[in-house]
């Protein structure tokens, strides 16, 4: 059977989309249409590229029934980078550094005593505010790393748990997602014993971030249903910003993980 995607080949070597075929790529991408998200990572990690929201991958002549088990294509509007550092939407993990390397958010400020990219401001001014009101006392146990401080922090983990448990815990300096500014370890005033620590996940503020903090763009960026597509070990303290729209097409897909949502390659090895 034919796709209903495929495109017929012009002459001229361009792609002709029948209307049936817009009609049924619109629908997928407005969501409607929604994959497995099982079979949405093999195909992703099968096809290894980096496609950026945006990018419509054309399925050409070769299209078949296969193509009909394809998860749904990124998202085309609005279209951010997945690889600019200053990007809402860029994926960093163990196969993607921080691009360059000593990159600093052009535009800081200081939140809750820490330092986060300014871009993430309102919004986390906005969770924090509702967390107060709902007599939460959620507070920052880290924001924006920079390059020097991150290799502190994995020099660390090395020294206290080993190499191998410190890959699972600490992303190597390029590679933590805390340099771009919009990812945030939360802490709990009442229990500030378990910041960074498993117990966290047990304290009213972790639970309440599970539920909310969604609401105000922030992403759950590893948890334990996903560590072999993430690379790291579950952490219900550790929140990406990534914002509103994104959380809503990611939650409509029910896709859990930026690398699979955008078909970004991850897992516990390194690049
Ligand atoms: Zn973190």
């Amino acid at each position: 059977m034919r796709s209903p995607f495929a495109a017929e080949r012009l002459p001229d070597g361009r792609r002709h989309y029948s209307h049936q075929a817009v009609v049924a790529r619109r629908a997928l991408l407005a969501g409607l249409v929604v994959a497995g998200t099982g079979t949405a990572v093999g195909v992703h990690l099968g096809r290894g590229d980096d496609t950026a929201p945006g990018a419509v991958t054309s399925t050409g002549d070769t299209a078949s029934a296969a193509v009909v088990t394809e998860a749904p294509s990124p998202p085309v509007s609005p279209a951010f980078s997945t690889t600019d550092a200053a990007s809402p939407w860029v994926v960093v993990n163990k196969k993607h550094p921080v691009v360059p390397t000593d990159y600093v958010p052009a535009a800081l400020s200081t939140v809750g005593g820490k330092q986060v990219a300014s871009v993430v401001v309102p919004d986390l001014t906005n969770l924090l505010a509702a967390a107060d009101a709902d007599g939460l006392g959620l507070t920052l146990t880290s924001g924006y790393r920079s390059l020097s401080y991150q290799r502190g922090v994995h020099d660390n983990a090395v020294a206290r748990d080993g190499f191998a448990t410190a890959e699972s815990l600490s992303a190597r300096p390029g590679y933590s997602e805390h340099q771009t500014g919009l990812a945030i370890d939360f802490g709990s005033r009442s229990q500030p014993e378990c910041a960074v620590q498993d117990c966290y996940q047990d304290t009213p503020e972790a639970r309440w971030l599970a539920e909310r903090a969604g609401a105000f763009g922030f992403l759950l960026r590893y948890t334990a249903a996903h560590t072999a597509v993430t690379g790291y070990a579950p952490e219900s303290w550790h929140y990406r910003w990534v914002g509103v729209d994104l959380v809503r097409q990611m939650t409509e897909r029910g896709v859990a993980t930026l690398e699979e949502f955008f078909g970004v390659p991850g897992g516990p090895e390194y690049a």
